[in-house]
């Protein structure tokens, strides 16, 4: 039984068979959509498809397209199946009267690229790949490096030189092959296809790899789970993601739809793509109101999400617009704040995984969603990763002597 039975471009809408392509249309580059068995999965209920006794995302496995469940006993087995709280004081402060973070911190490398790569490492062990790449701004190479790690598999990471030191020492300690190029992600990015060119590597690049959204995917079932499931919403679902190449939030579309199409949910969740003003392509090509993503020079604190052209824009800005959501900006400055917020209710994210909430809060005052919409921020990644903007976010820590006196004056001001 064959659960994945073929690929469609998301921009000529041609089908391929699973051996046909690896990687993007051959036609016009698009991103390719897995296309699972929908007529096969109609017929399963809700308990057939999720296996409780799996604590990660393998407990969805009827819906992954890969045909084996590896890596028993190592971190590939607890990626994903992140908590979701509901912090009262949050609530309060926004004005909202129904509210999820879904913290992927929790995650085995720390941050929500382990979805994608535990599904790429499936992946390459069933088409018998030996070594696989990526570029990355430092996430997605720690979940690669990470997860191929625990099943023995060798992996080469593509990183700016300028990613964040904690990025970088997690590459190392993992073991994979590190090379770090003195210039931007894009860069990193179009080097990474190069060398995967010449040394028949396989390459799990973000936006280019179509596995990756169906990693990426398992946190729209998660969120169907932990959310749709236990609660009756008389709205849909709001749910705010941040925006770099825009794998994420299409992946989270892609679950959704996934789900719609087999009869589990009946209504679709509303996706917010929330970007830094500093790296803005998507958002733009939304107020323009044309299907045409144009390069920006990206330059924001939120590394993870820093990004030229992204490279899966096109189904980025689909997941927005077909779902009745939309795009959002936020100023740095307004990320940073959202990284106390979060710090205040016991959850530390980095710049890129605090965005959502600051796009959450720009879509309040503008009126985009409301005090009665049920909302759902993704925090993407920890603030462990980057404590350069933690301190940023954070400001100083008084230093005294170590006398009474000074501690008295300090909890008096
Ligand atoms: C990669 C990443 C993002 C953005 O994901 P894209 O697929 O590039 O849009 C957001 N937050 C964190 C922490 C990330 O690592
Ligand atoms: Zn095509």
């Amino acid at each position: 039984m064959a659960k994945f039975i073929g690929y469609q471009c998301s921009i000529c809408g041609k089908e391929y068979e699973p051996g046909e392509v690896t990687y993007t249309c051959p036609e016009d580059n698009g991103n390719l959509d897995v296309i699972l068995d929908y007529q096969e999965l109609k017929n399963k209920t809700t308990a057939e498809l999720i296996n409780k006794n799996e604590s990660s995302l393998w407990r969805y496995f009827p819906l992954l397209p890969v045909s084996d469940l590896i890596g028993e006993g190592t971190t590939i087995r607890s990626a994903g199946w992140t908590p979701t709280f509901s912090p009262p004081q949050l609530k309060k402060e926004l004005g909202v009267n129904q509210l999820w973070i879904k913290d992927e911190s929790s995650n085995p490398t720390a941050s929500f690229k382990d979805r994608a790569s535990a599904i790429l490492v499936a992946r390459a062990k069933e088409i018998g790949a030996e070594v696989i790449v990526t570029a990355s701004t430092g996430n997605a190479g720690a979940a690669l490096a990470g997860m191929a790690a625990a099943v023995e598999q060798d992996s080469v990471i593509f990183a700016p030189e300028t990613a964040p030191p904690a990025k970088i020492a997690q590459l190392l300690i993992y073991g994979a092959q590190v090379i770090l190029v003195n210039d931007n992600y894009d860069a990193a990015y179009k080097l990474s296809l190069e060398a995967t060119e010449e040394f028949g590597w396989y390459n799990r690049n973000t936006g280019y790899n179509p596995f990756t959204a169906e990693g990426k995917k398992t946190a729209a079932y998660e969120i169907w789970e932990q959310v749709l499931l236990s609660n009756q919403l008389d709205r849909p679902l709001c749910v705010f993601v941040s925006v770099g190449d825009g794998n994420i939030i299409s992946g989270i579309h892609k679950g959704f739809k996934d789900l719609y199409k087999i009869g589990q949910i009946k209504q679709m969740p509303r996706i917010f793509g929330c970007q830094s003003t500093g790296s803005a392509a998507i958002y733009n090509a939304y107020k323009s109101g044309k299907e045409e993503i144009i390069a920006v020079s990206a330059d924001t604190l939120a590394d993870s999400i820093s990004v030229n052209l992204p490279s899966d824009g096109l189904r980025a800005l689909r997941a927005a617009t077909q779902t009745d959501g939309a795009y959002i900006v936020v100023e740095d400055q307004a990320i940073l704040t959202a990284i106390a917020d979060l710090g205040k209710v016991g959850i530390f994210a980095e710049p890129a995984g605090a965005t959502s909430l600051a796009g959450l809060k720009q879509a309040l005052q503008d009126g985009l969603v409301g005090e009665d919409d049920p909302i759902l921020v993704l925090n993407t990644g920890s603030g462990l990763k980057d404590v350069k903007a933690a301190m940023q976010a954070a400001g100083e820590a008084p230093v005294i002597s170590p006398v009474l006196g000074e501690v008295k004056k300090l909890i008096r001001s």
